[in-house]
């Protein structure tokens, strides 16, 4: 871990402090409504939360990485739903335009998503098509007019209900696999474009996915995200980068769950003692606080790689599965300390037990990181 500069260190205050005082507040309600927090992820935009690593050119905070994955570490400490709003509109929307969009693509969409104008998302899961994403049906085709048809259905589309602009994988050739996967901008007003109703999820409840179909949209030429069939290889690269925040994500909630059971064993007494004395608590929480400090590591060393340009492909997943997995061994073990409080709403630890289980199945679910890793150590010049 490194120090962190100036303007990183006044980024994180700020940060804190909007957690401390406005979502934290909020986030049972944001649970309990389960309705997209609007006027929260507007302030998000305000403040620069919405852009953190977009270069100031095109009007974002201009920050790190590394100074994101603290970030959204921190708000999903109070609210995993806005981590995941968060994290599903900076690392697959803003970042593969970023990455892989050219200037006038740039200048057009990042300023309005970098001050949360205009929200992002990321369409590539398909009812038969979700770990085995190369296998997608949603097609395109060449328009007359030399622009793109495309038609298909999406599922479990995180900000869909709210979202201007979203990324599309589609095939040319299903026969083709991977190869024949193209990328694409699109607005979400697009005729043609139907966001289904938000399905009823376990928790992060206020966090939107839906389905969304595509009736015979048009897309102009010009919404062609990189080359033809690079889809896949974008998706893919994407992914390392939002490993980075769903694993920032999952330290956040298991950090929120520590230290809402760690406070209560200090206080809670039974038998004439805290119960923070029985060894068998004592050492719930000291396993929890191990693992909760290794999986910040992986991520903000995760978050260092991709900052210089390398490849994070292992310590993504690497950061993905540990801090996925400590989120919800945490905040099952929290549920424990609680004894019969931790099943009672009013107490949270609820909430973040719900909350918690989602990061082990998105953006790529923990199964799938092992076999990530494990091709990755299949690799002739492995080395770590
Ligand atoms: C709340 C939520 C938000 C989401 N947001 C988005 C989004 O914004 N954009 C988007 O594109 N997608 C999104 N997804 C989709 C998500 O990424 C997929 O659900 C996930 O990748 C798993 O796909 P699946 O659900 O089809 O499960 P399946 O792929 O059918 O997997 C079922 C089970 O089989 C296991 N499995 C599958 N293949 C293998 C294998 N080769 N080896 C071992 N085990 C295997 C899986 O690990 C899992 O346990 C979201 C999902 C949810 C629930």
């Amino acid at each position: 871990m490194r120090e962190l500069t100036q303007e990183e260190q006044l980024a994180i205050q700020t940060v804190r402090a909007f957690v401390k005082n406005e979502l934290a507040p909020m986030a049972k309600k944001i649970d309990e409504d389960d309705v997209f927090p609007v006027e929260t992820v507007r302030k998000l935009g305000e403040l620069g939360l919405m852009g953190m690593f977009v270069p100031n050119e095109w009007e974002g905070a201009g920050l790190s990485h590394y100074l994101y994955a603290l970030a959204v570490e921190e708000i999903s400490s109070a609210s995993a739903a806005v981590g995941t709003i968060v994290s599903a509109h900076s690392s697959l929307a803003v970042w593969p335009i970023l990455r892989f969009g050219t200037d006038a693509q740039k200048k057009r969409l990042l300023p309005p998503m970098a001050k949360g104008e205009a929200i992002g998302c990321f369409c590539l899961t398909e009812p038969e098509a979700g770990s085995d994403a190369a296998n997608l049906k949603t097609s395109y085709s060449k328009h007359a007019s030399d622009g793109y048809t495309l038609s298909g259905a999406k599922a479990f589309i995180t900000n869909a209900s709210r979202a201007k602009t979203a990324i599309v994988f589609a095939t040319k050739d299903r026969s083709l696999r991977h190869r024949g996967i193209s990328a694409f901008l699109l607005d979400m007003e697009t005729p043609g474009v139907l966001v289904g109703k938000p399905e009823k999820k376990l928790g992060i409840h206020g966090a939107d996915s839906c389905p969304v179909d595509f009736d015979e949209v048009f897309l102009p030429k010009e919404c062609l995200l990189g080359n033809e069939g690079d889809g896949f290889r974008i998706a893919m690269a994407t992914l390392d980068g939002g490993r980075i925040g769903i694993a920032a994500q999952a330290v956040g909630i298991a950090r929120g769950a520590f230290e809402r059971a760690a406070a209560y064993a200090r206080t809670r007494a039974q038998f004439g003692r805290p119960i923070v004395e029985f060894q068998a608590i004592g050492w719930m929480l000291a396993d929890m606080l191990t693992k909760i400090e290794a999986s910040r590591m992986l991520v903000l060393r995760a978050a260092e790689l991709k900052d210089s340009g390398g490849r994070s492909t292992l310590y993504s997943s690497m950061a993905k599965l540990f801090a996925a997995e400590t989120a919800m061994e945490t905040a099952t073990k929290a549920v424990q300390v609680l004894g019969g409080y931790g099943y009672i709403k009013d107490y949270e630890l609820e909430r973040f037990f719900r909350d918690a289980k989602i990061t082990e199945i998105y953006e790529g679910s923990s199964e799938i990181q092992r076999l990530v890793l494990a091709n990755e150590l299949k690799k002739e010049n492995f080395a770590l």
